[in-house]
């Protein structure tokens, strides 16, 4: 399971909510019009900031439902 982080771009939510989201990767790699966080976000294509690493304040909820790399072989969401 391929992971990548994004935040919201300035101006589209406050700043305060502009925390730093993890969204699964498709395999296909084909971008959805919606892209949906590991903590229920969603987002259209045109409002996300991708991030080549971490910055500025994570998602808390993103980060406790999204794979770490030791979980490779998991589902990426298993409850
Ligand atoms: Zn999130």
């Amino acid at each position: 399971m391929t992971v990548y982080i994004a935040r919201p771009l300035p101006g589209t939510v406050g700043e305060s909510r502009r925390v730093v989201h993890v969204f699964p990767l498709s395999a296909e790699g084909l971008a959805p019009e919606r892209l949906t966080a590991y903590c229920g976000a969603t987002f259209g294509r045109g409002e996300l900031e991708l991030l080549e690493r971490p910055v500025g304040m994570p998602c808390v909820t993103c980060l406790r439902l999204a794979p770490t790399p030791g979980d490779a072989d998991r589902p990426a969401i298993d409850r």
